[in-house]
């Protein structure tokens, strides 16, 4: 019997609690996640401090406890939107459903006939990217809206004082 197998994207910037409990919903619909770290080749700037490699290890951490099988697989931008869904194709597990609730992302995988499900982001106010960096920026307490796994990989990679430092040399954007 063929598995079923969901793609999800985001950037993940970093890893938190709002993307953590959209796959833990997708974990109950399918039998596989295949998970991909968007704009995979940004690090080292205020809006993407992260490299690919690193995002790989909070995401593969944050899920050790999760009774699923998932693929944690960075993928690269590329500037033709046309052709970015075969670009995921080819790097990818095959899957039959995507879940996001990006306008870009529903278009082009609606137009290459993909299934889509909408995943909105739970208590998206604090559960947000731009706001876990924002505190950590500003020494605001950020450690509880994300996984303790994720916590960890951040400071072993010593996250908060790279994020400073690039407040001090690359412009907001
Ligand atoms: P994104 O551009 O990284 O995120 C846009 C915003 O949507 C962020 O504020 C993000 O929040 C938020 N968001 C993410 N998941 C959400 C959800 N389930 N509900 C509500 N808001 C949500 O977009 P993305 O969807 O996370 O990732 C898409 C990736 O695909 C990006 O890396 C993008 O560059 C890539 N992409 C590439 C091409 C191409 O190369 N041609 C085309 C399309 C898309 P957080 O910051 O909290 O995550």
């Amino acid at each position: 019997m063929n598995r079923h197998r969901a793609f999800y994207i985001g950037r993940f910037q970093p890893y938190h609690l709002g993307h953590h409990s959209v796959i833990q919903k997708i974990a109950k619909e399918v039998d596989e996640i295949v998970i991909g770290i968007g704009s995979a080749q940004k690090s080292h700037t205020l809006e993407d401090p992260f490299t690919a490699g690193e995002r790989v290890m909070m995401i593969s951490r944050s899920l050790e406890e999760l009774d699923t099988t998932y693929y944690v697989i960075p993928i690269m931008d590329v500037d033709r939107h046309a052709i970015w869904v075969s670009h995921i194709r080819s790097l990818t597990p095959p899957f039959d459903v995507v879940y996001s609730n990006n306008p870009l992302v529903i278009d082009l995988f609606s137009e290459a006939g993909v299934k889509i499900k909408k995943s909105p982001l739970f208590q998206r106010g604090a559960y947000s990217g731009t706001e876990i960096r924002r505190r950590m920026l500003n020494d605001e307490k950020w450690e509880d809206l994300v996984p303790k796994a994720v916590v960890k990989v951040i400071e072993e990679i010593d996250g908060v004082q790279r994020l400073k430092k690039l407040s001090k040399t690359d412009s907001p954007g």
